[in-house]
């Protein structure tokens, strides 16, 4: 069998097929078989394992995975790949293509018409067009059906999922997948890996997605607006910045402030994801007060 991954088979299969590369769609296909080879032993595919690869593309990872993995769905949104792909993986048996948006895909039922409903690990090249729609929509929507979620994507990106509080980076992306996973940068890899080269550097990150979350709070809905909120103007204060998208006045915001032991003038960007969902709690009760 031919590995697709490097030059000269991708380019005759995108060749045999008169395929042309689609910008829209983000295609940018690996050519380089160490670097899938690794993102697929860092993802920790086993044969017990059923894998949703997210935009299969030619099918350059998708050989390896179904090599590797007991069963593999791959989501692939450009309708021209379809037959590019019952070809190129016509070799296995364990392999689905679905011609979806991933975006509106029903990842769950994914889960239950090819692993009864049992837990996925997820496995891309991801498109850079929409890589943190489809991060958030994984971790938001389906937490409890992934395992795991090992991704190629921007650096630029991979840098602001795993920032520290108080720096340019840190924001509603790094919180949001702290709440949800434990992170970790497995490798970064150069332009010349991919046809055709993207103007971006490039990052794999594995997301192990939590059992049970780091931190608990009454409601996780004012938890991610306090987040929103603090972020999106992030030189306000955070009494300016939640009374804006609340009900909550600022005297109440500065009193749960100041019962979690912070200033009333601090901003949400040097807040740790601790000190959110405190904050968080406090403002809870104040709603049940008022309430009551
Ligand atoms: N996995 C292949 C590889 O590594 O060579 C291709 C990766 S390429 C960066 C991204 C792939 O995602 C393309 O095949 C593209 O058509 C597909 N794609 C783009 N948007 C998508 C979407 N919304 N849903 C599913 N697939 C999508």
């Amino acid at each position: 069998m031919n590995y697709l991954a490097n030059p000269t088979e991708t380019k005759a299969v995108l060749q045999l097929f008169g395929f042309d590369i689609k910008k829209k769609y983000g295609q940018n296909f690996l050519i380089d078989e160490n670097t899938v080879r690794k993102i697929v032993l860092k993802a920790g595919v086993t044969k017990e394992d059923t894998v949703l690869e997210i935009g299969p593309g030619i099918g350059t990872m998708t050989q390896i995975l179904c090599e590797e993995s007991k069963k593999v769905v791959a989501v692939e949104i450009d309708s021209k790949l379809i037959p590019v792909l019952s070809e190129t993986l016509s070799m296995f048996d364990n392999v689905t293509v679905i011609n979806e948006d991933v975006l509106k895909c029903d990842i769950r039922e994914i889960s239950k018409v090819y692993n009864e409903g049992m837990a996925l690990k997820v496995v891309a090249n991801l498109p850079y067009y929409i890589t943190t729609p489809i991060i958030m929509g994984l971790l938001e929507n389906y937490a409890d059906i992934i395992e795991s979620v090992t991704v190629m994507i921007q650096k630029e990106v991979a840098d602001r999922i795993n920032a520290r509080p108080g720096t340019k980076d840190y924001g509603a992306l790094t919180l949001a997948t702290e709440y949800y996973a434990s992170v970790s940068k497995v490798a970064d890899v150069s332009a010349s890996c991919f046809i055709p080269r993207p103007n971006v550097d490039s990052s794999v990150i594995r997301l192990d997605i939590y059992k049970e979350r780091p931190v608990k709070v009454r409601d996780e809905r004012l938890l991610f607006k306090l987040i929103r909120a603090a972020f999106a103007q992030r030189r306000k204060t955070m009494v300016n910045s939640v009374s804006a998208v609340t009900d909550f006045s600022k005297e109440e915001i500065k009193e749960a402030l100041c019962l979690i032991g912070k200033s009333e003038n601090i901003r949400g960007e040097v807040l740790s994801l601790e000190e959110f969902a405190a904050l968080s709690d406090r403002l809870c009760s104040v709603s049940n007060d008022t309430v009551m």
